[in-house]
């Protein structure tokens, strides 16, 4: 009786196949037709609005920082295909209110090129592919199929198809015909497989061409763009060029091969950027910060391992839950370290660790290891009884809310990161506007009373030079003084 069900329910199956696929062509022709997309070559738009700086967020608790778009233009060639975007944007937030290149002084121009050929990575192509017009191009070339689907009360026919990376890519067809959304995966190497939607509302007709006057774009569960769209061209001249000395490809990076210097008996400093300190303790190594992603945070272990043989890495000291600081914690616990971070961290990489990273395996998915942790508020001493480590929360700070230092008194060496990034030449003159980053980690040095000589920052100038105390006196225009 089961078996016969279960046949039945096959044939039903196939017998819904044929259906579905021919569904799915007139619901993208539905769709193409009134969007203006069949005869639309290239498309250029502009609008006003937010970014918001992924992984840069004040606190665990809270969203992407925002920095204001004053002027957005995206020119996309859907032929070759090629995407174009120029901005100029300004700080979002006053006080400043977390990382991602607070404080911003003036205004910076963004230019994006993505020029797609065989070697383009799947996340850049994405930018085309996952615009209303794109998507409907996407999934007619990659015979996307459809089933409906209620959202929120609304129904949609969905149109899905598989993205080069393995992921699906949906796309949400409202029943005005319209891309209302398009949601994918993508790996983050510090959330996993992360979900990345756009969601395009307020559409509105240019020249036959319909298109959203608003754009909203999530990525970990936060906007990183929010757009309201003044002007569509379509099919106006977009002849994208790659940028001077650039294929337009892209391609991984490769992490830089590990150097260090001894900076005292059994204290390392190892390079390039981002920096990391390892320290020989009697029974284990301590390594301060874990950064970027494993293939840093591996060079940085086989590096320590090499200066500090036949111990193990018993704690990583971690600075900050930005992800450039803490992309590389994984590859640590994959090692059997135990991470030391503000208490207020814990909860979240308890739950963010435990995300499949199926798209992108690292090295801790495949270790299948459970992250363990040593907490923090404002102080915690880490001691054999001849290194001292004395960890410190920076109190007042703007870049975030967990904010360590670490501080080695014997040999007056304080690591810090994203709170001084030095200048590239050791005598630049002191900014016009001086940096509240700056002045905080000043404000706390003396506040604890650190005698500091030697600077580490996370963010080590390219030249490997000794940061001093006097560097940190000339950028905030305090040279001279004695602290
Ligand atoms: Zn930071």
């Amino acid at each position: 009786m089961i078996r016969k069900c279960l046949v039945a329910g096959v044939l039903v199956t196939l017998l819904s196949w044929p259906a579905l696929a021919q569904d799915a062509k007139t619901v993208i022709s539905n769709a193409s037709r009134a969007m203006g997309a069949n005869n639309l070559k290239t498309i250029e738009y502009s609008a006003i609005g937010a970014d918001f700086a992924i992984g840069q967020a004040m606190n665990p608790s809270a969203g992407w920082p925002k920095f204001i778009d004053k002027t957005y233009t995206r020119a996309i060639n859907f032929e070759t295909p090629a995407s174009q975007v120029n901005r100029v944007r300004v700080q979002g937030e006053y006080p400043q209110y977390g990382g991602g290149g607070q404080p911003l002084i003036g205004e910076q121009t963004q230019n994006q090129i993505i020029i797609v050929n065989s070697n383009t990575p799947w996340v850049q192509q994405l930018e085309i592919w996952m615009t209303p017009h794109g998507f409907l191009k996407a999934a007619t070339a990659n015979n996307a199929t459809v089933k409906s689907q209620t959202v929120g009360g609304k129904k949609y026919s969905v149109l899905t198809f598989m993205g080069q990376n393995k992921a699906q890519v949906n796309g949400y067809i409202n029943d005005q015909n319209m891309v209302e959304k398009v949601e994918t995966w993508i790996d983050n190497n510090v959330l996993g497989d992360m979900l990345f939607d756009a969601v395009y509302t307020e559409y509105k007709d240019f020249g036959g061409v319909k298109f959203p006057t608003r754009i909203v774009q999530r990525q970990g569960g936060y906007p990183i763009l929010d757009l309201a769209v003044i002007d569509v061209k379509p099919n106006a001249p977009a002849n994208i060029q790659p940028p001077q000395g650039q294929g337009g490809g892209g391609g991984g990076a490769q992490a830089a091969a590990a150097t260090s210097q001894k900076l005292a008996d059994g204290v390392y400093l190892i390079l390039p950027a981002y920096a990391a300190l390892a320290v020989d303790f009697k029974d284990y190594i301590v390594v301060i910060e874990g950064p970027q992603n494993d293939a840093r945070a591996n060079a940085i272990i086989a590096e320590a391992k090499r200066l500090i043989p036949n111990k193990p890495i018993k704690y990583v000291v971690n600075t900050h839950h930005h992800f450039d600081h803490a992309g590389g914690l994984r590859a640590f616990v994959a090692e059997g370290a135990t991470i030391i971070t503000h208490e207020m961290n814990k909860p979240y990489y308890e739950r963010i660790f435990s995300a499949p990273h199926t798209l992108t395996p690292d090295k801790l998915s495949e270790a299948k290891k459970k992250p363990t942790f040593e907490t923090m508020t404002d102080k915690k001493v880490l001691t054999d009884g001849n290194h001292v480590i004395e960890l410190h929360r920076l109190q007042g700070n703007y870049h975030n809310d967990g904010l360590i230092v670490a501080y080695l008194p014997k040999e007056k060496i304080l690591l810090e990161a994203d709170s001084f990034n030095p200048p590239a030449q050791p005598n630049a003159p002191t900014p016009a506007v001086l940096n509240l980053n700056n002045l905080n980690l000043l404000d706390n040095i003396q506040r604890l009373k650190l005698d500091v000589e030697t600077i580490i920052p996370v963010h080590y100038p390219a030249d490997s030079r000794k940061v001093t105390m006097a560097e940190l006196l000339r950028a905030v225009g305090r040279a001279g003084s004695s602290n």
